[in-house]
């Protein structure tokens, strides 16, 4: 089985936070118009903020399906803090 990644978009209406709707595969542009679905609000992308986190590719067996460990996962990603 693969595993994809796919890019999606969160849009917050600047008028009302609790009115937030998704897009899948549509980059949006800095400075194009976007109307709020529930108000019609027209908002403008200010920003394009991105909380993806890029992982090593990792060879496992398929035999043997085995996923890392959290101690590994740490080693992997480089997080460092309090544990
Ligand atoms: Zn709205």
């Amino acid at each position: 089985m693969k595993a994809h990644l796919a890019e999606i978009f969160n849009f917050t209406c600047d008028r009302d936070p609790k009115h937030w709707w998704s897009s899948d595969g549509i980059r949006p542009d800095i400075g194009q118009m976007l109307l709020c679905p529930y108000c019609g609000h027209k908002n403008v992308v200010t920003e394009i903020v991105n909380h993806t986190v890029t992982l090593p590719s990792v060879e496992v067996e398929a035999t043997e399906q085995k996923l890392p460990t959290v101690d590994e996962m740490v080693g992997i990603l480089n997080i460092e803090g309090d544990r």
